[in-house]
């Protein structure tokens, strides 16, 4: 077990250190109030809800799938019907989706990517930041420092 402040390996004490429970040694003790006296290898997990943040990406059709197909297969000479083939889709599927009637999944989307050479599909990031800050959050290394200090 190490002292949380500075890093002794010895007895360690729980003690409240401006409203942090820390696991420190008995002369970083000093600085706070002392809980009690530790005598298992456990230390006290730090709080989880802490700061959370949390990334979650969406992938989603581009907007405009229709025109971006239609353009590119044109390009290429490809007939709807050659395509399809190629999607091992029926020619009225691919119609439906170079109109826009009907929105491919991300599997076919991605197929229709391979085929054409473009790009159908974007990632979405939506990112999550829980507003709840804990009272009892770790010190940063700049408290400890301070508290070394005096
Ligand atoms: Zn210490």
């Amino acid at each position: 077990m190490q002292c949380d402040i500075c890093g002794k390996e010895t007895q360690l004490y729980l003690t409240e250190i401006e409203a942090s429970n820390l696991s420190v040694c008995s002369d970083c003790s000093k600085f706070g109030k002392v809980l009690r006296k530790l005598v298992s290898e456990k230390r006290e997990k730090p709080k989880q809800n802490v700061i959370k943040q949390e990334e979650e990406s969406v992938e989603e059709v581009v907007e405009n799938y229709g025109s971006i197909i239609k353009n590119k297969r044109e390009k290429l000479g490809l007939t709807q019907k050659e395509l399809a083939t190629k999607l091992a889709e029926k020619e009225s599927l691919l119609q439906k989706i170079e109109t826009e009637s009907f929105e491919p999944s991300i599997a076919l989307a991605r197929k229709i990517e391979r085929i054409l050479g473009l790009k159908l599909i974007e990632e979405v990031k939506e990112e999550q930041i829980n507003p709840i800050k804990d009272k009892n959050a770790v010190l940063t290394i700049g408290d400890l420092i301070n508290i070394k200090k005096r």
